[in-house]
């Protein structure tokens, strides 16, 4: 039984889907949008399409952006010979921050976890592998220190030392099972800075 009307019990139910909103937060955000002026409604509900619409891939490094190549692979002022990897685009925006890593980024979209069905496969290892060439000296590899970060880690690892290229692994500044995303800035510095090659 639902009291209320179906325009906004479908409302409720959309944004009741978004990660960490429980259906009192759904109901709430609800009333505060059927509140507010019209202009803000249509502003958010464009800026939720246009996104979804313009942003895509950058067909080098898999980072989300809204041209063909991002701004980083496209930066001419960029080390092309260092590749850090990570697990998703946040990754990237904190490691940016420490203003300390001048190379370039793959972002994997994710980590290998046979509990959640999430194979090599689905992330994005194959364009990572045919992005090291002979310009390529290093990769880092910046996935997060818990269990599925580490087995990524080690995968990948092993794929690219056949090749020549020496892989290192950010030092554990950051506490393992912690999240790069909420690292601060120094401890992130730090970890990169105390990258050790992996065996
Ligand atoms: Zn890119």
């Amino acid at each position: 039984m639902n009291y209320y009307a179906p325009p906004i019990a479908r409302l409720i139910e959309e944004l009741g889907k978004l990660p960490g909103v429980g259906p009192k937060t759904a109901q709430r955000l609800a009333f505060y949008l059927l509140n507010s002026p019209r202009e803000y409604v249509e502003s958010l509900a464009r800026a939720m399409v246009e996104a979804k619409n313009k942003l895509k891939y950058c067909s080098v490094c898999m980072n989300i952006t809204d041209s063909d190549v991002c701004s980083i692979c496209s930066d001419p002022v960029r080390d092309k010979s260092t590749i850090c990897v990570v697990e998703d685009p946040r990754d990237v925006v904190a490691m940016e921050k420490t203003k300390n890593y001048k190379g370039l980024y793959h972002v994997l979209h994710g980590v290998i976890s046979p509990m959640d069905g999430i194979g090599p496969d689905q992330l994005k290892i194959k364009e990572l592998i045919s992005r090291c060439t002979d310009d390529v000296k290093e990769v880092i590899i910046a996935t997060n220190p818990d269990v599925e970060g580490e087995a990524t880690a080690m995968y990948i690892s092993r794929l690219i030392k056949p090749l020549g290229i020496k892989v290192t692994r950010i030092a554990h500044g950051i506490p393992v099972g912690g999240d790069l995303e909420y690292a601060d800035e120094v401890t992130l510095m730090r970890a990169l800075e105390g990258r050790r090659e992996m065996l």
